[in-house]
């Protein structure tokens, strides 16, 4: 019988590359928390009906990205293709936007039928922030600093670039989108063939065509930046003057739209070219007028996502991995005899009570000491404890460095515990921090 497979696009990710994994989001997270967001879960089938309306029907997700089916009772419902419109949709059901600010991130898979290849996947994750309550571009700033701060972190900082853009008010928007159109539809016969097809649907995503005849097509179309508003315009020169005095370096690109219909004013995107074609790691901006077409009262709202599975790929590739997320176990116990064993047993969750954040393998199967020193030192343990016939009539225990050859020794099993945490503070500054959590 053949053996079923995962669904194309949908990876499984296995225990050796896990630990890549929480590194990354422990890394992220730990930058949330700096800056006092709250994590919120949501459910990842929400009704088709907050996509279409939220993130907008003639949108390349809503169009033909979407894993949509009827459940055995009729309703239409889809697996979410982001997080913002499920984000605003708890929000608005838990009551958690009147009169306040929320700070809120999440984390989780996402779902989007596109060709899978490097960096795009069918089910992915992101990380994502979002704010409510703020119409100040402060926190626009904060929501950038936010996303910088874990670029650098994560020691990507100079691997990326941050392009910026105003989309304005939806009414300078509006009459932008007008003048744009007028003028397309005079080159049409020259747009190639997705830019033709959105000309009506979603002009102002041909703006980002990757079509280079497109492109040359639009240095001559009308600039926004005419029809921009007084107000939409003070906002994103405060935001500028804000990066600015952060020290943040950013390229204004007035052709950067974003994917998604809910964004006014002020959008972003980090950028990396050490990727190849899928070089946005992360995207986000302003969306004002979500909530209150989600059926809540006006409030303004900005945030971010992080596409993990492309930092993931940017950390491999630039070799920014930390050697230590590797180093998932501290030691290893191996036992020979029945009284060995017993006393191993005793011993081993005594030094886990005692020593804070010790990762201690009990190993377990018998087996001849040969094979269990084989075992443990495919773990990766650092040390080899070791309780053989004598030491178990002695209670004592002999420890053996794996990693390097300082000679062994012969300790009494109550002193265990205390060398073990001597032994954590003359460690690499990730065993350190490991023990304290
Ligand atoms: P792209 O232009 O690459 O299709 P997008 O504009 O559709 O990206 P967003 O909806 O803004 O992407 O999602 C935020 C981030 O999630 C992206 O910047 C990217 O890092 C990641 N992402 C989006 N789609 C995928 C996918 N299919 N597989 C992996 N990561 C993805
Ligand atoms: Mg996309």
């Amino acid at each position: 019988m053949s053996t079923l497979q995962a669904i194309r696009g949908m990876n499984d990710i296995l225990p050796e590359a896990s630990p890549v994994w929480q590194y990354l989001e422990g890394q992220i997270k730990t930058v949330l928390g700096q800056y006092g967001y709250r994590e919120i879960r949501m459910p990842v089938v929400e009704p088709t009906a907050l996509f279409k309306r939220g993130v907008g029907e003639h949108t390349d997700i809503v169009e033909k990205e979407m894993y949509t089916f009827d459940d055995r009772g009729g309703d239409s419902l889809t697996l979410r293709p982001e997080g913002t419109a499920g984000c605003v949709r708890a929000a608005l059901q838990h009551g958690l936007l009147h009169n306040q600010i929320q700070r809120l991130w999440y984390s989780g898979a996402m779902f989007r039928y596109e060709r899978p290849q490097k960096g795009r996947y069918r089910q992915f994750h992101q990380i994502g922030a979002e704010v409510f309550g703020v119409a100040t571009p402060d926190i626009d700033a904060e929501l950038i600093l936010v996303s910088a701060r874990l670029l650098n972190n994560l020691g990507l900082g100079d691997h990326v670039t941050l392009n910026l853009n105003t989309l304005g008010s939806s009414e300078a928007r509006g009459r932008y989108r007008k003048a744009l159109v007028d003028y397309l539809e005079t080159v049409k016969e020259q747009l190639d063939e997705d830019s033709q097809n959105r000309l009506y649907s979603n002009p102002l995503r041909i703006l980002d065509s990757k079509s280079e005849s497109t492109q040359k097509l639009l240095d001559s179309a009308p600039k926004f930046d005419a029809y921009l508003d007084d107000e939409s315009r003070m906002h994103f020169q405060s935001l500028c003057t804000r990066l600015d005095s952060a020290g943040v370096r950013y390229t204004v690109n007035p052709r950067l739209v974003r994917g998604l219909d809910y964004y006014s004013q002020t959008v972003f995107e980090w950028i990396t070219d050490s990727l190849g074609a899928q070089g946005t790691v992360c995207g986000g901006g302003r969306y004002d007028g979500l909530v209150p077409m989600l059926g809540g009262k006006p409030t303004p709202a900005a945030g971010f996502a992080l596409g993990v599975e492309r930092l993931l790929l940017m950390l491999e590739t630039l070799n920014k991995i930390p050697a230590e997320v590797f180093e998932t176990v501290d030691a290893y116990l191996i036992m020979a005899g029945d009284l060995a064993e017993t006393q191993g047993l005793a011993l081993a969750e005594t030094l886990r009570t005692e020593v804070g954040g010790l990762r201690l393998i009990s190993h377990c199967g018998g087996g001849s000491f040969k094979s269990q020193m084989k075992k443990a030192d495919k773990s990766g343990a650092r040390w080899a404890l070791i309780l053989g016939e004598d030491e178990a009539s002695g209670s004592q225990v002999t420890v053996k460095s794996l990693r390097d050859d300082a000679p062994q020794q012969t300790l009494a099993q109550g002193e265990l515990a205390n060398w073990l945490m001597n032994q954590y503070g003359s460690q690499s500054q990730h065993a350190v921090t490991h023990a304290q959590s």
